[in-house]
């Protein structure tokens, strides 16, 4: 089911970018003639923010209580199957870790498909609402883009889908829906800005300058008019 899924999602992924492998992958300034179409500041727009901040917390929410609910945990029940005789407290250190650990490796996925494809100076940073890598300096297109966005969701979902699978204690797989939220409710910022590459910025000349919190989208002027 799970292979299955991944299919699909290649197939479909390599099918928006028919015809653009043979592009450039970048720009090193704005070409004449393009306008600025869209921002999306994560860091500054509150209203980014909080609409971001809330559908990944809801994400969140939502895997650990199915998670919560196919474990059979109950109000008087949790303690015992959760905790039990204490030995396994280590593990919620372990996954803390873990946690950690995935936020890096999210960004560095980006990072990579970004050097691989560009080979330009990367930015990475972490504040306490976001963690980002951009490629500040040049325009991508959207192949590069859509590339460099998707890879950490990509990536990590089959991971994070497999994993409780391999666990036996219910902390554990307690652990592992809540780390399954914390990345697809994490991916939303990049979700977001695949949407509009599907649906709005079809266009294969179509910018993106990735500073790391903030994207900015650039069009060319023709179509601009045409729209
Ligand atoms: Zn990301």
């Amino acid at each position: 089911m799970v292979t299955e899924m991944g299919f699909v999602v290649v197939y479909f992924f390599l099918h928006q970018l028919r015809g653009e492998q043979f592009m450039k992958n970048y720009e090193l300034q704005l070409p004449e003639g393009y306008v600025e179409a869209k921002t999306i500041d994560a860091k500054t727009d509150t209203k980014i923010m909080v609409v971001f901040s809330v559908v990944s917390a809801l994400v969140a929410v939502g895997a650990v209580v199915v998670a919560w609910l196919c474990l059979g945990l109950t109000s008087n029940n949790w303690i015992d199957k959760l905790i039990g005789d204490g030995s396994n407290l280590w593990h919620n250190f372990a996954f803390m870790g873990a946690m950690v650990a995935y936020i890096i490796l999210h960004e560095l996925t980006h990072g990579i498909v970004y050097k691989v494809m560009t080979k330009q100076k990367l930015t990475f940073g972490l504040t306490l609402t976001v963690a980002y890598c951009g490629v500040p300096n040049i325009y991508v297109y959207r192949k590069t883009a859509l590339c460099a966005l998707l890879a950490p969701f990509l990536v990590f979902l089959p991971i994070f889908t497999a994993l409780p699978f391999f666990m036996k204690e219910p902390i554990d797989i307690l652990w592992c829906a809540l780390l399954w939220g914390m990345h697809v409710g994490g991916c939303v910022g990049d979700l977001y800005c695949t949407i509009l590459y599907l649906f709005k910025f079809r266009d294969p000349r179509t910018l993106l300058r990735d500073t790391g919190p903030k994207q900015t989208f650039y069009i060319p002027t023709e179509q601009n008019l045409q729209a």
